[in-house]
């Protein structure tokens, strides 16, 4: 691989008509109170209410074609609408994964009557996905799933215990990985998707509360569930081809840069409001590094859009990402002198608390950096 082939991309003149109206927008819905910025929103900020907005501007399920509710904008339509949205620190969780993953993955894989039954909810910001794949002993080694399905009239059985799953409380489904037929040499062999419908009286959903109390992602237990033949995504047997291209959609997007950018933004402000200069080469390395990072982003949505499949570029993208986003924490801890402070109602206190917090999950969530590493150095033929 040549990751420096990566093209860089100018974004079109037309896409700037859409970031001005997706910013007007954005500053409306700010300041009439409606929705207030913090960070990490797409994994935090759940607003069921915000997401309809969304869909009735048409800014989400921007990659599904007109005739499943889609506007068939494209990805690079699709980065400028999410970079504003993690910018302004807009609460965009609920719909996250059905927009980013599964709503593509049912547009792939999925059948005629799945598509019409998904993706124009999702397109209007009525129907939330989670993504059932990690268990208690499987995370980076996801072709070891323990969770099985076994075949049985007119459907399948699910049993097993996922872990970490973002949303599941809340949303109206989850597409569960699970092995349906006996572990051969190939250990990517027999494994299959399934859409388990939610609430289901055999799924238990149990809060796993983050750092800060919060709760956004669950153990969730398929206590023998049943899922009719009607809910396998894509062929039995080829849940590991599908559940790796959902990878790198997870993967490749702008969140795994910005998720502490309204912290940045806060902070640039105060210090520019209490006259310190003297952090000012600092603040500006971090945001000549985030762009930097930006438009490797960006030319990995170049990528989708020529509808390649760069999954080691996301791959190699979203470690240097994810790494960054802590450097913008540790900035604003040594520049701005504040205490972090969870309860205050001061923005900047508040923020830093909340992204100190999250911060374990940044490098982690989506395939450890040492697991992309070990993707990128696969390619690199060094592994
Ligand atoms: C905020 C957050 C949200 C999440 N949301 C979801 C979700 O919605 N759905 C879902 O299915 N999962 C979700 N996850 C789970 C996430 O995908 C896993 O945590 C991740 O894949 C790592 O798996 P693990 O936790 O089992 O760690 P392990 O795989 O046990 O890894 C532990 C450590 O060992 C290292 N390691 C493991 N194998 C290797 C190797 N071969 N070489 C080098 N180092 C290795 C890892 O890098 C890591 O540092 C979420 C996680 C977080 C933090």
């Amino acid at each position: 691989m040549d990751l420096w082939s990566l093209e860089p991309v100018a974004l079109p003149a037309e896409l700037d008509v859409l970031r001005r109206g997706v910013r007007a927008f954005l500053a409306e819905e700010l300041s009439s109170g409606r929705i207030a910025p913090n960070c990490d929103q797409w994994l935090g900020g759940w607003d069921h209410a915000f997401s309809r907005r969304l869909g009735e501007r048409g800014w989400i399920g921007m990659a599904f074609p007109a005739q499943y509710g889609g506007s068939a904008a494209g990805a690079l339509a699709r980065f400028v609408v999410t970079e504003e949205l993690l910018a302004a620190g807009a609460p965009v969780a609920a719909h996250w994964i059905a927009d980013r993953q599964s709503g593509p993955g049912l547009l792939r894989f999925g059948t005629e009557e799945q598509k019409q039954a998904f993706l124009p909810r999702i397109a209007r910001g009525e129907c939330f996905f989670a993504a059932g794949m990690s268990e208690p002993d499987t995370g980076s080694d996801l072709a070891s799933v323990h969770t099985r399905g076994r075949q049985v009239d007119g459907g399948w059985r699910l049993t097993g215990t996922k872990v970490w799953v973002s949303g599941a409380h809340r949303t109206h489904a989850m597409i569960a990985l699970a092995r349906t037929e006996p572990r051969t040499a190939d250990r990517h062999a027999g494994l299959t998707q399934f859409i388990v419908e939610l609430p289901d009286p055999d799924v238990h959903i149990r809060p796993i509360r983050l750092l800060t109390g919060e709760h956004h992602f669950n153990e969730v237990v398929l206590d023998d569930v049943f899922v009719p033949d009607a809910r396998v995504l894509g062929e039995p047997g080829s849940g590991w081809q599908q559940v790796t291209s959902e990878l790198a959609m997870e993967r490749s997007g702008p969140e795994r840069i910005l998720s502490t950018f309204p912290l940045l933004a806060v902070a640039a402000d105060h210090l520019a409001e209490n006259g310190e200069r003297s952090g000012a080469s600092r603040v500006g390395a971090v945001v000549g590094r985030m762009w930097a990072l930006r438009q490797l982003s960006l030319a990995v949505a170049g990528r989708l859009e020529a509808g390649a499949a760069p999954a080691v570029e996301a791959a190699a993208v979203k470690d240097l990402g994810t790494r960054f986003e802590s450097v913008v924490i540790d900035t604003v801890r040594l520049l701005s002198q504040v205490v972090p402070d969870l309860g205050s109602n001061r923005p900047l206190p508040r923020m830093l608390a909340e992204a100190i917090l999250h911060s374990p999950g940044f490098t982690l969530r989506g395939g450890t950096n040492e697991i992309l590493r070990g993707v990128v150095a696969k390619e690199l033929g060094v592994r």
